[in-house]
């Protein structure tokens, strides 16, 4: 009997996904077993062509993380849209847009303008840039085009599954592929998978008391008490925005949750959602107050939406 086909691919992202994927350790092996591993550019040599062969929907299932920022990323989420029965959007990059979705927050002509020209170590007095084609004596190279936004696997092709995390924490990774392997009956298209349904605060350990807050800290500003919630200690945990799932690793380690599980189940917006958190807590009614006590954070947007500005309500920095 053949074997289910598993493909994993790797678009925007730092690689940390695929190395989540091994760290599920000597169960790997039990995977691969299961699995016949069709398309897995970062461990064996596939090549484009062979995916491109494969008829349509012939992949049982496909763990895509990344984010969609250049034209390759896209044309390989169709491709494997098109090939996969089961699209997955593996990790917050692919979910959510993560890191790379930073990069909303300035235009691409911003990007390569520092990095091929104003950047201190760059050389480049003729202003050269990238082209997308460009003809060679052995003939024309091409490069994939570099989008103005970064945007997510499903707001590109139809996803199937959403699973967060930055990356997906290998015990959910593992409950996942064993429900699948398993045959167990899988949950409606569209559901976030390897996650709770509940807030990371919901899961976090910590004793909590009615919140008063009139001084934030950065993490090492302070060394935080082990047992009492970090944000009534005054350091931004992005708990009460972020779903559950990793079982509350940072805040375990006496670090805040920087919120990669993305927003709580029934939030639309994991940003808003924590400002409307913190309003309700800054212990002032003085405005000019409230605004020394908010002007303590530092990177409001890198620290509320970290991990979701193309998902966010405003998608990217807006320019008119
Ligand atoms: S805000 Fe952070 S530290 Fe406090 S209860 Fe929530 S997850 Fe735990
Ligand atoms: S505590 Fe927050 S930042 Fe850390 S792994 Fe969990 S969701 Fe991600």
């Amino acid at each position: 009997m053949s074997k289910p086909r598993l493909a994993l691919y790797w678009a925007a992202s730092c690689g940390g996904c695929e190395i989540a994927v091994l760290d599920v350790e000597e169960q790997i092996l039990a995977v691969a077993e299961f699995f016949d591993i069709v398309f897995w550019p970062c461990a064996m040599d596939f090549k484009y062509k062979d995916v491109e062969a494969m008829p349509d929907a012939s992949i049982d299932l496909c763990l895509f993380n990344g984010a969609i920022r250049t034209s390759e990323n896209e044309s390989m989420a169709r491709l494997l849209r098109r090939k996969s029965k089961l699209l997955v959007a593996f990790g917050s990059c692919a979910m959510d847009g993560c890191i790379p979705g930073l990069a909303n927050l300035t235009t691409r002509e911003e990007i390569v303008r520092f990095t091929y020209q104003d950047s201190p170590s760059t050389a480049n007095a003729a202003g050269v840039r990238p082209q997308p084609r460009c003809e060679v004596p052995e003939g024309e190279l091409e490069i994939p085009e570099f989008y103005e936004s970064v945007r997510t696997l499903g707001q590109v092709v139809p996803t199937d599954y959403f699973m967060p995390g930055c990356p997906p924490q290998p015990p959910q990774i593992l409950a996942v592929l064993s429900a699948v392997m398993q045959g167990a009956p899988l949950p409606p298209r569209g559901s976030v998978i390897g996650a709770g349904e509940k807030t990371c605060c919901d899961e976090c350990g910590r004793v909590r008391k009615e919140k008063h807050l009139k001084h934030f800290y950065r993490p090492w500003e302070i060394e935080p008490k082990p047992d009492e919630c970090l944000l009534d200690q005054g350091l931004i945990c992005m708990g009460p925005a972020t779903r559950s799932g990793c079982g509350a690793l940072c805040i375990k380690a006496n670090v805040p949750c920087r919120g990669c599980y993305g927003a709580a189940p029934n939030v639309a917006d994991q940003g808003a959602k924590m400002i409307s958190a913190l309003s309700s807590v800054i212990d002032s009614q003085d405005p000019g107050e409230i605004n020394w006590i908010l002007d303590q954070i530092p990177d409001p947007v890198g620290t509320f939406y970290r991990f979701s500005v193309p998902v966010s309500i405003l998608h990217r920095k807006q320019t008119v």
